[in-house]
């Protein structure tokens, strides 16, 4: 090793204590359901009959908030109805115990091939890389989901082993980093994954399904796309918004941006009962989308996750809805209305 030049080493000394923007963004991401509120000029009786800061926080113990300040700005203050406000903030109804909806809807324990893979699609292996994610969505299917079973080995050892068993199943033509959210990785940790990827020959696609460019568009930097660059041709990206209120200016250069870094940038969406069950919010949100280069792919029926039943919408609804988009968009700006079933080998179309 060559020895530094003493200004040299003081600033790889610096560089060492400096996070990149988006970690040092999201060290400071709000965490109590009181400050949210407060922020947005609002009281928890505001957010519904009987709601109060005991019923909030008791549901943020069952699965705590997190948004980045970025997202919050979006939202409108004083508008208990925010739809971005909703897909974040916890509230009392998700205490209650409904029937049908429970801890692991999909069943993914029983897909656990071996620690931190999921082998439950044709041909695709999904990476639970990490259970870290830049928000916390209320409706998420993976809320109560054990990451600790897939922690049960050290972070290099679980990726070298489930990357042998990628290396050792020729039926595997796409690997799917999933989580929590891929993108809560450094770009370093990211690199080095994909390059370990790239490397199995049967290997066809990598995907990546991440939420973080959306709720946080600063993680889309200069190190993210140079760590893509080697996997370019085989990567497809797919982001996930469900209001055309998330996609504001930075968050549109964000997605151009990525959209230059893969082959195909694909959006996925899940119906929201109160924000987005409407075909003209959805409409508005394809066209937005498109404006920064990214296709709409799904949109999801709720997975029947405990906790989270008050977002679910009726199937007939949502036919109706998807039924009116179809009817006012071109069919390559209508995403395809599925459910997933536990079990299946891919998404069940909702006809
Ligand atoms: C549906 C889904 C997949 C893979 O399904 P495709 O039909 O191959 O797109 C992967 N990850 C998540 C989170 C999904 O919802
Ligand atoms: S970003 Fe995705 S995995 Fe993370 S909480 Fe939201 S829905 Fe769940």
């Amino acid at each position: 090793m060559i020895a530094a030049e003493p200004h040299t080493r003081h600033t790889a000394a610096l560089s060492g204590l400096l996070q990149p923007a988006w970690q040092q963004e999201l060290a400071h991401a709000v965490r109590d359901p009181l400050e949210l509120l407060a922020l947005l000029g609002l009281t928890p009786g505001q957010i519904a009959p009987g709601e109060t800061a005991e019923s909030l926080q008791a549901a943020a113990a069952g699965f705590a908030l997190r948004v980045p300040r970025s997202y919050v700005a979006r939202m409108r203050p004083g508008d208990p109805a925010d739809p971005l406000l909703r897909q974040v903030l916890p509230v009392g109804a998700e205490t209650l115990t409904v029937p049908g909806f429970g801890p692991d809807p999909l069943q993914e324990g029983a897909a656990r091939a071996v620690p931190g893979l999921l082998h439950k699609y044709q041909g695709r292996a999904l990476l639970v890389t990490t259970g870290a994610c830049a928000v916390h969505c209320r409706y998420c299917f993976r809320r109560h989901y054990d990451y600790e079973a897939d922690q049960e080995t050290e972070a290099s050892r679980r990726w070298s082993t489930a990357i042998t068993h990628i290396a050792g199943d020729a039926s595997i033509e796409e690997v799917i980093l999933s989580g929590g959210d891929p993108l809560s990785l450094g770009n370093a940790r990211l690199a080095q994954l994909l390059l370990q990827i790239r490397d199995i020959p049967h290997v066809r696609r990598v995907r990546i399904h991440t939420r973080t460019p959306v709720v946080l568009p600063s993680r889309v930097d200069a190190g993210l796309i140079a760590a893509l660059q080697p996997v370019r041709a085989q990567m497809a990206i797919v982001i996930h918004a469900n209001h055309p209120a998330e996609l504001d200016d930075p968050t549109l250069a964000a997605l151009r941006q990525l959209g230059a870094a893969c082959t195909a940038l694909l959006n996925q969406s899940v119906l929201l009962a109160g924000i987005n069950d409407d075909a003209q919010v959805l409409g508005l949100l394809s066209q937005r989308l498109f404006e920064a280069g990214v296709l709409p792919y799904y949109l999801h029926q709720l997975d029947a996750v405990a906790g989270a039943a008050h977002h679910g919408v009726e199937d007939a609804r949502a036919r109706q809805i998807h039924a009116q988009l179809a009817a006012s968009l071109p069919g390559y700006l209508v995403p395809r209305l599925v459910r997933e079933i536990p079990g299946a080998p891919g998404k069940t179309p909702i006809l």
